[in-house]
């Protein structure tokens, strides 16, 4: 059944569901709308998807996978605008978007969400529950990544601008309503890092893998994956040419180097706070598989820092050897402090796993100029 303009508008005012539009055989195994296949929404469906993000990541991180994943299904909007265009109709952005999720929700999906502000920059929506905020329910927090993401696909569908939705309530975690507040705004790689170093993204979300080019990039920057026993190989080999100690050092003075110029990078983002660029290393080395920060002190006393990291790339690749091993790791810390805070440092190694200790401590103290 062809729609025209005129079934728009009705459905827009509410006159018109889109019940004719439904064509429903049981037998194909076909369902679809304004010929457009579609499918229910099982409920066991949206759990599968939330759990098989959840099994890797916390909840909350689990929600905003979900949500990148649903940004993409929301730019698939973009054929409903061309269309609407084309019957000349000309919505503004949150009046498409209050029609998509209409159509969405008599489709048993979306929400049928209600305006609350609607300006250029914010557009503010909500409704009483979502479907993900019902099968989720148990999480007591707010879920709604799928609309969220959904929300943020269709904005930047029909703007071309990148927007950011944030649900400020919501009625898995018993909120009368789930409200989405959306912002326009400017992309920046800033305020992505930030949200890593604030539990509230994971890098996984700025990995852009692309395997059948030989291309890995992280937010921007080109990386590789390397096996683990490439620290035991590199040493060794080192150890071979030049003894074991002068090579300790050179591990230390390489990855020295490294975590200073990591730093570098990160200032050319825009980030200047000290704690921050230091903060923002240790998690992404940690999040990339390098360690794992179990605790940070300070000593006012003896003017020194301690960090206990657990699994360090260094102690795993070389197992149990009787004595510290973890020299790369001590420089990469020593050039991340020294980048950050612009001081100078000597990071050294006291407790090590490959020794026999449960994690490997490291000790920072200013280096006397
Ligand atoms: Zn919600
Ligand atoms: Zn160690």
């Amino acid at each position: 059944m062809k729609i025209g303009r005129e079934d728009f508008e009705a459905l827009i005012k509410g006159e018109k569901t889109i019940a004719p539009y439904i064509e429903l055989d049981c037998l194909a195994g076909s369902y679809s709308v304004f010929g457009v296949r579609t499918a229910g929404n099982p409920n066991y469906l949206i759990r599968a998807i939330y759990e098989m993000y959840e099994a890797n990541l916390n909840k909350k991180l689990a929600i905003k996978a979900v949500r990148k994943l649903f940004r993409s299904v929301g730019q698939g909007s973009v054929g409903l605008n061309n269309l609407l265009k084309k019957l000349g109709m000309d919505l503004t952005p949150s009046e498409f978007l209050v029609l998509v999720f209409r159509l969405q929700h008599q489709q048993g999906w979306g929400a049928p969400f209600e305006l609350v502000e609607a300006g250029e920059k914010r557009i503010v929506l909500r409704t009483k529950h979502t479907f993900e905020s019902e099968v989720l329910k148990d999480w007591n927090m707010p879920v709604c990544g799928i609309h969220q993401g959904w929300i943020e696909g269709v904005l930047k569908a029909v703007t071309g601008k990148t927007w950011f939705c944030l649900e400020k309530t919501c009625h898995a975690k018993g909120d009368e309503y789930c409200e989405f507040v959306c912002d326009q705004v400017e992309p920046s790689w800033k305020f992505k890092a930030e949200a890593v170093v604030k539990g509230e993204s994971a890098i996984t979300e700025f990995i852009e893998h692309k395997p059948l080019e030989g291309k890995i990039q992280l937010i921007d920057e080109p990386v590789v994956m390397m096996p683990r026993f490439i620290f035991t190989s590199m040493t060794t080999s080192l150890k071979k040419t030049m003894g074991e100690a002068p090579a300790s050092g050179v591990n230390y003075r390489a990855y020295m180097d490294m975590g200073k110029e990591n730093v570098e990078h990160y200032k050319k983002m825009g980030i200047t706070n000290p704690r921050t660029l230091s903060d923002m290393a240790f998690t992404f080395y940690s999040q990339m598989g390098w360690f794992n920060v179990i605790k940070e002190e300070w000593d006012e006393g003896t003017k020194t820092k301690m960090i206990t990291l657990s699994h360090t790339v260094e102690s795993e690749s070389f197992g149990s050897t009787g004595k510290n091993v973890c020299f790369c790791t001590a420089g990469l810390l020593a050039g991340i402090i020294e980048g950050s805070f612009g001081i100078r440092v000597q990071a050294k190694e006291i407790k090590c796993k490959s020794k026999g200790d449960e994690h490997c401590v490291f000790t920072i103290t200013n280096k006397p100029s």
